[in-house]
């Protein structure tokens, strides 16, 4: 499908979300492959104030995980990186906050990046169909997360978000913040599956210890 290479008069914002528990290579890989093949002008990180799907499980601290993102994304000048859900007091939810984005990037198309698995559950948000009005989106490729199944079901019955629905293929890493905070827990290396900046963080910080 060729849907992103109409003719545009519009600059793109890349919005890549999540919890970041901690940021690792599976994200940045797929914010990097999305600006590039989109042609986002940059691609700012949001880390998840208080998360509404991940309520039962003590996750680190905004700060922490806001400055682990912010040592992932050094090196990287068309990356930035947003305190608005952080900042937020009670449960954010994509909408709200796409609707801050959208105001303050009036003259920018939005494209919110995700991973496949989060992809296929979009109609489990909240307000999804508001959501695909305010911004496009970017499923890239996740090991063991297929989207095939869920983006011929997206064409049958709403061709109108199918076309805002973009799957990505790229280089797939089965990395998972999950496993990260096991492997830790676990004393198990966790070298090379995220930026060693972010991995020295953890270790300064004792973070995922118990
Ligand atoms: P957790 O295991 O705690 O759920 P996670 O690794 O899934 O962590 P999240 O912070 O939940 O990371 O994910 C943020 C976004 O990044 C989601 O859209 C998710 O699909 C995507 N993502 C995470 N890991 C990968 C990966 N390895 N490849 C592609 N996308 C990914
Ligand atoms: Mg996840």
């Amino acid at each position: 499908r060729q849907t992103h290479q109409k003719p545009r008069n519009h600059k793109r914002l890349g919005i890549m979300g999540g919890t970041f528990d901690p940021i690792h290579y599976g994200h940045l890989v797929a914010a990097e492959m999305a600006r590039n093949e989109f042609e986002l002008e940059r691609v700012i990180f949001i880390p998840t104030g208080a998360p509404p799907h991940k309520t039962g499980r003590k996750i680190a601290s905004s700060e922490f995980r806001y400055d682990m993102v912010s040592l992932a994304i050094a090196d990287n000048e068309l990356f930035d990186l947003s305190r608005i859900e952080i900042d937020r007091i009670g449960p954010t939810y994509t909408v709200d906050t796409l609707h801050m984005m959208q105001e303050q990037y009036a003259d920018y198309e939005l494209y919110f990046i995700t991973g496949a698995d989060a992809f296929r559950e979009i109609f489990t948000w909240r307000n999804p169909n508001e959501v695909l009005e305010i911004t496009q989106f970017i499923g890239a490729s996740r090991p063991g997360f297929d989207a095939f199944v869920f983006l011929n079901q997206l064409q049958q019955e709403h061709p109108e978000f199918y076309e805002r629905m973009h799957f990505l293929e790229v280089p797939a890493l089965a990395i998972s913040s999950t496993d990260i905070r096991l492997r830790v827990r676990k004393e198990q290396s966790i070298r090379y599956l995220l930026p060693e900046p972010v991995r020295l963080f953890i270790k300064e910080k004792g973070l995922y210890h118990e």
